[in-house]
């Protein structure tokens, strides 16, 4: 089948290539000029794992990523208030890497081998489906028909707004921004540790990477309207966090020489269905289960790899598509449910949840604790289907 996917990020790509390995014309198309560098780091681990696994890319994602030896909470004077080993918490072993969310992106783009067509710095305008095809309205002016159309497009999708309907319908705001940037030169650095302090309202999170940058990322309470320029954004910032402690206030220093900067509101998507007529969502798009989750970029190739094999397995769109949903419908409702509780972790809203947020981590940091805390929020409850290539693509 000739495949239309919009974005080439973490579900993009993953599709990009198991759709290509069923034999499908795939065309990506992705509204940035280049593939995406840098930005914020991800945790790795689970089911997505296994996907990656599949696919060749473990060795390539442990040589561009990190595996942090520590996660250590601080308190205002920077003392040491609990101390975890992420690998332990989430009861991965070697089955875990840190890795910036476009790493990971160009690691999947790179074993598609050049396999797709990619087009950037164009994205989609119109969709209109016609008996066994849809015809697709690019930016730039030009259409196309394709059989089938993937919206991969991320959080604020336009394949989800221009067939599924206005964001409002979807979007779950958890009252949280968050904001992620990098500078260089910051001192002080703790390699291979995960730097944390929370007070009521936010929490900072601070590791050392290679070439002596360092990432910075706040998850702060707001509920309110959110500015849409740079300088609008680094100023909610500044008064939220005006006179906090530890290294807050030379973090909010460094902040205005940051390369670059990525901020945005924490929502998730919850959707019914992830498909309509020949168009479905994969990753964030459809099912984003928010950055409190820790696991949306999992679930995006478990989903991408879950709707690729779908395809190849069944005899028509229609039921892959059925298939695709019923099989992950659960275990993304759970890993969004089990987020908005984390909400309180992340940003607690008031002195008894920073209390309990910090008793948790002291608990977590003790052996076998973790999974009491935490519950089956970490485990992913989801059999990956067999990928087959008997069935003719075209
Ligand atoms: C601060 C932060 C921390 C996170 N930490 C973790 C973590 O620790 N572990 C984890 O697993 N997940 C984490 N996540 C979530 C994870 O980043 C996402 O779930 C994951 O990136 C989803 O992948 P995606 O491909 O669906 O979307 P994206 O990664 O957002 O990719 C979408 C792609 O589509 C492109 N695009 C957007 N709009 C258009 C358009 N209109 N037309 C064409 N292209 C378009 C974008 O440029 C991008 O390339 C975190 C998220 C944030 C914000």
């Amino acid at each position: 089948m000739k495949i239309l996917i919009v974005g080439a990020g973490i579900a993009g790509a993953t599709l990009a290539y198991w759709l290509h390995q069923a034999g499908h014309e795939i065309t990506l198309v992705e509204r940035a000029p280049k593939l995406r560098e840098g930005g914020y780091l991800v945790d790795f681990w689970g089911a997505g794992f296994d996907v990656a696994q599949q696919m060749g890319i473990v060795p390539e994602l442990r040589r561009r990523g990190y595996v942090f030896t520590e996660a250590r909470v601080v308190d205002r004077a920077g003392r040491r208030v609990a101390s975890l080993t992420p690998a332990a918490i989430i009861q991965s072993g070697e089955r875990y890497v840190s890795i910036t969310r476009s790493d990971l992106a160009a690691a999947i783009y790179a074993a598609l081998g050049g396999a797709a067509e990619l087009v950037l710095g164009d994205t989609v305008q119109a969709l209109a489906e016609q008996n066994d095809r849809v015809r697709v309205v690019f930016e730039s002016g030009r259409s196309d028909d394709f059989q089938l159309v993937m919206g991969a497009d991320g959080l604020h999708s336009v394949v989800r707004r221009l067939a599924f309907g206005p964001d409002e319908r979807f979007e779950r705001n958890l009252g949280i921004v968050v904001a992620a940037f990098e500078v260089d030169g910051y001192r002080p650095r703790n390699e291979l540790v995960a730097m944390m302090h929370a007070e009521v309202g936010f929490q900072v999170l601070r590791v050392s990477l290679r070439d002596d940058r360092t990432l910075v990322l706040f998850s702060v309470r707001h509920g309110g309207a959110v500015p849409h320029d740079r300088e609008g954004q680094q100023e909610l910032l500044r008064s939220k966090l005006a006179g906090s402690g530890w290294e807050t206030p030379a973090i909010l220093d460094a902040m205005p020489a940051a390369a670059s900067f990525y901020f945005d509101t924490v929502s998730q998507i919850r959707m019914p269905s992830w498909t309509r007529g020949r168009v479905a969502l994969v990753g964030d798009a459809g099912a984003c289960p928010s950055f409190l989750a820790g696991q949306g970029s999992a679930l995006a190739m478990v989903e991408a790899y879950t709707l690729a094999a779908e395809l190849a397995r069944c005899a028509d769109h229609r039921q892959a598509f059925d298939a695709y949903q019923q099989r992950l419908s659960r275990l993304v409702l759970s890993k969004q449910d089990a987020a908005v509780g984390l909400g309180a972790a992340f940003a607690p809203a008031n002195r008894l949840q920073l209390l309990v947020r910090n008793t948790a981590m002291r608990l977590m940091g003790l052996p076998g604790m973790a999974n009491l805390v935490m519950g089956k929020s970490f485990h992913d409850a989801v059999e990956l289907p067999p990928f087959t290539t008997d069935r003719h693509a075209a």
